[in-house]
């Protein structure tokens, strides 16, 4: 049986993964809308490739130049944030949410308010929304499924026992490519260096986030929703090998892991055939020739991510918010060349603690002033610094 598929992101990292699964398996997918940024070319190319029903570039300055380019393919074409909502509220079998950001947070709660399954990549937009999402995905009748390789992890392992018998929930981290780098060299480390990461080839933001750890510390709070045992039953440990994605430890001492290649295609066929499963072009996993599991306590000396995180998830409401536009923003900014690596948390911490917080958001709009309130103050603190 043919089933259908939304992808918002589809030029970007985990949007091609996605899509390199579906060409395998051409003739059991339908795919109903794309969505880019602004890559046109690359974006007209995938409908064409795909014969997608709907394209959508983001930004609306795009417009024309992506209705010439899918001139006469008979996609339809439109632009801008209520489009990209539209998209993502087409009925489809699953939405894959894999735009980078708070930016994806509308579309993903407009796919949630028709009570779609969406495969869920954008941890930004669980972290910055958090029970806003999943209220929504409980009055909706939606379904979340992770598609972050740690959270998918947990989710297979959670098919072994019951939530509320789960003692502690283990999140792996590679450490990123600065893993071993001294404060000092990390205060010179250039864009180039922290996004070079050992095991994962992904978009630059992300793989920023894996360098500063700050990754870990939003999969901390995309967790903490996601699987509500107690954030202070969720751990951390770096496994720099990056084959044991995560862990489930069950009240009678049993613990679940599930092991992997370092390849988002196979959280993402998880999603795609869940509750089944799929073929993916995977080589057998030869634990010989991995030959040592090495594992260690993360280092919230150099890399304050995980504390920071941490606590903006125990004090909730806005916090969690604010530190995930603040990262953004400095994210941003380092990628550009603009403030070193090392001022990436310094400028999280000075927005999460120089002003009192908004009140707790409790709806989409309150989210997204959060958002903006802390994207403003990251940025008046970048004119000074
Ligand atoms: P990417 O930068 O490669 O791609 C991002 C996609 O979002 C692109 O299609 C881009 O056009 C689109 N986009 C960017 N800004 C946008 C905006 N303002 N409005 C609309 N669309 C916009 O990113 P990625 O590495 O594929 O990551 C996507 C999401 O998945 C992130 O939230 C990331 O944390 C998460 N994730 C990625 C990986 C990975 O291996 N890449 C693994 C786990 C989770
Ligand atoms: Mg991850």
């Amino acid at each position: 049986m043919t089933r259908s598929i939304s992808i918002l992101g589809a030029t970007g990292s985990v949007g091609a993964s996605t899509l390199d699964l579906i060409r395998r398996n051409r003739g059991e997918w339908r795919v109903e809308a794309l969505t880019a940024h602004s890559n046109v070319e690359e974006l007209a190319k995938l409908c064409r490739e795909f014969g997608a029903s709907a394209a959508v570039i983001a930004d609306e300055a795009h417009l024309g130049a992506l209705k010439d380019a899918l001139a006469g393919s008979g996609v339809e074409v439109s632009a801008g944030k209520s489009a990209l909502c539209e998209a993502a509220s087409r009925p489809v079998d699953i939405v894959m949410a894999a735009i980078v950001g708070c930016a994806g947070l509308g579309p993903v709660m407009a796919a949630i308010e028709q009570g779609t399954t969406v495969a869920l990549a954008n941890k930004e937009a669980l972290v910055s929304a958090g029970e806003v999402m999943t209220a929504a995905v409980a009055k909706h009748g939606a379904t979340l499924l992770p598609v972050d390789s740690e959270h998918n992890a947990i989710f297979q392992c959670l098919q072994g026992g019951k939530l509320a018998e789960v003692r502690s929930i283990t999140l792996t981290a590679s450490g990123g490519p600065l893993r071993t780098w001294s404060k000092q060299q990390l205060d010179a480390a250039t864009p180039a260096q922290a996004i070079a990461h050992p095991n994962w080839d992904m978009g630059a933001k992300i793989s920023v986030d894996s360098a500063t750890m700050f990754n870990k510390g939003l999969e901390l709070i995309e967790a903490h929703h996601l699987f509500p045992v107690g954030l202070d039953r969720i751990r951390i440990v770096v496994h720099p090998q990056s084959v044991i994605h995560s862990l489930v430890e069950y009240r009678d001492g049993s613990t679940l892991a599930q092991l992997g290649p370092s390849d988002m295609r196979v959280p993402i066929a998880s999603c795609l055939a869940y509750p089944a499963r799929m073929d993916t072009p995977m080589e057998p996993l030869d634990l010989a020739s991995i030959g040592e599991l090495t594992f260690q306590a993360p280092d919230e000396e150099r890399f304050p991510a995980t504390r920071l995180a941490r606590e903006a998830a125990e004090a909730g409401g806005a916090a969690p918010g604010t530190l995930n536009a603040a990262n953004e923003v400095a994210v941003a900014a380092f990628l550009a060349g603009n403030i070193p690596f090392s001022r990436i948390a310094l400028m999280v911490e000075s927005v999460l603690s120089e002003a009192e917080l908004p009140s707790p958001p409790r709806t989409l709009e309150e989210v997204l002033r959060v958002d903006e309130d802390a994207r403003r103050r990251a940025n008046a603190m970048l004119e000074t610094c």
